[in-house]
């Protein structure tokens, strides 16, 4: 038994928090010892964070993050489960490959790490991968994505969404179409026009999703869409949710906060590759309308697309850089700068998007539940008082690529409970 002293949960009055074996035995003001206790300090109180949308890059790319780092990263940033994309080397398209990841989280893992299966074999974009088997392999895989290729073929899409109703799966579209992003390079507009770097229409987003969603709604499956960026997509979203489509979708912090203008003009310069990422950075006016969007619930999900690269494919040219960000131990900060203390978002809507709706989509049944008796003790404590520029020296992470090296950002995560068990405690890995 242990006790988690005067925590506020969800930003509520303090209380304390008493955990047994593995979960929540009771909640209440001036609960009587026994036991181990730890000082919450007034720390906010939210569900273990889920994350829809990592990447490991184990198996093959061990040099840019690894099963234990990454989820050492993800703990940091007060997660306790994560998605781990299928792109990997093998690509995770067979039962094989999504259970050495699923088995790699459970002897490596500082949480909890569920499998994204392919959708295509090799991402390739040709041929089913075996969805059913590696739904019914022991990593019980629901949510299914090619990310970081678009499942363009409108009829391997089709199949797929019709494929996954029998097991209560999702297809996770990476939404970007092949043709009209031939050597696209950042997003299409002004600035991409003065820097003279091919264009990266937001229509070659937006015409996948409305398409998927479409589709879905025509075999009646469920679609998530991921790492939403323009103004127009939301408004197709909330066109389908409107209809009662079942339909969700994911925005990453750094499409929250950042723009397309600092590829010409940031602290670290023009053309910094530090700011390439897919998809790419958007406008003002986009960057608004997903806060929006998250804040009315037509995108259901913060996600980090957590993709780390080692220096060597990050810094070098513009068009030869690696696209992607570590984003695991910034992500809940940057939602409090974007959306909290914007005064758009309050914890409990934290909380949501952040834990029980990527738990709910990802259909996680031991993560995502209220902070309650009875419930697994997956829980992050977080002071959102504090204040700091970001340090990538000091992440857990493998790779550096971060886009917020010396910003300030405000918040930090004091401790991590993953099944009562904490992971972080004091800011630290324990
Ligand atoms: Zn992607």
């Amino acid at each position: 038994m242990m006790i988690i002293r005067n925590v506020r949960i969800l930003g509520g009055e303090p209380v304390d928090v008493r955990v047994g074996d593995g979960v929540i035995a009771e909640v209440g003001a001036g609960l009587t010892g026994g036991g181990e206790e730890i000082d919450g300090g007034g720390a906010i109180a939210l569900p273990g964070l889920v994350d829809l949308h990592t990447h490991l890059r184990e198996p093959g790319r061990e040099d840019a993050e690894t099963v234990e780092t990454g989820t050492r990263s993800a703990a940091r940033g007060g997660y306790t489960a994560v998605h781990a994309m299928a792109n990997t080397s093998p690509v995770a398209d067979t039962a094989g490959v999504v259970e050495q990841v699923w088995r790699l989280g459970h002897e490596h893992g500082h949480c909890d790490v569920q499998p994204v299966g392919a959708v295509t074999l090799g991402l390739e974009g040709r041929q089913l991968a075996e969805l059913g088997a590696m739904a019914d392999s022991a990593a019980r895989v629901r949510v299914f994505s090619d990310d970081g290729k678009c499942v363009s073929d409108a009829v391997l899409m089709r199949r797929a969404l019709e494929y996954v109703k029998a097991f209560d799966g999702v297809v996770a579209q990476h939404a970007q179409e092949p043709r009209l992003t031939e050597s696209a390079q950042m997003n299409e507009g002004v600035v991409s026009g003065r820097l003279g770097l091919t264009g990266w229409p937001a229509v070659a987003e937006e015409a996948i999703i409305a398409r998927d969603c479409l589709l879905a709604a025509h075999v009646g499956s469920r679609l998530h869409v991921c790492h939403v960026s323009t103004a127009g997509s939301v408004e197709i979203l909330r066109w389908a949710k409107s209809k009662g489509w079942d339909v969700t979708a994911e925005v990453t912090p750094h499409h929250l906060l950042l723009t397309d203008e600092l590829v010409e003009d940031s602290p670290v310069g023009a053309y910094n590759p530090i700011y390439k990422v897919n998809p790419p950075l958007r406008t003002r006016a986009d960057v608004e309308a997903l806060r929006e969007a998250l804040a009315d619930g037509t995108i259901d999900v913060v996600a980090t697309d957590h993709a780390p690269h080692p220096v060597e494919d990050k810094e070098s040219e513009w068009s030869a850089a690696a696209m992607g960000m570590i984003g695991l131990e910034t992500a809940l900060s940057v939602v409090q700068e974007t959306m909290v203390d914007t005064g758009l978002l309050d914890w409990p809507g934290v909380a949501e998007r952040m834990s029980y709706a990527p738990a709910r989509i990802g259909r996680l049944t031991g993560h995502g539940h209220p902070i309650e008796a009875g419930a697994p003790a997956n829980l992050t404590l977080y002071d959102p008082s504090h204040r700091s520029p970001v340090d990538p020296s000091s992440f857990a992470s493998r790779s550096r690529n971060t886009p917020y090296t010396g910003l300030t950002l405000p918040g930090r995560v004091v401790a991590t409970f993953l099944r009562g068990k904490p992971t972080v405690l004091e800011g630290k890995l324990v």
